[in-house]
């Protein structure tokens, strides 16, 4: 967690920067301080891929399987992580 906008959000790197992260704001997103302690808490700065095994392993109904599989088009990620920025300023 870093640059710490005020005391309830503060910016979670989508691709943690111990991972090549950058700090482009198409990686960062402001979120809740307590969502983003929990989100680090259960799933540290692992990849997507061990996060996702983690939830099926640990978390999820054994009656259903998530999965996680890489966009094709990382332009569409970058899009979709703006649209979600301009909601949560609402
Ligand atoms: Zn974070």
């Amino acid at each position: 967690m870093r640059k710490q906008r005020n005391r309830d959000h503060s910016f979670h790197h989508r691709c943690p920067k111990s991972r090549n992260g950058s700090n482009d704001s198409y990686n960062l997103i402001d979120v809740p301080v307590t969502k983003h302690r929990a989100w680090h808490t259960l799933f540290e700065n692992n990849t997507a891929i061990f996060i996702c095994r983690l939830i099926n392993d640990v978390w999820l109904d054994t009656s259903y399987k998530f999965v996680c599989v890489p966009k094709e088009d990382h332009a569409e990620a970058t899009v979709y992580a703006r649209t979600l920025r301009k909601k949560r300023r609402k």
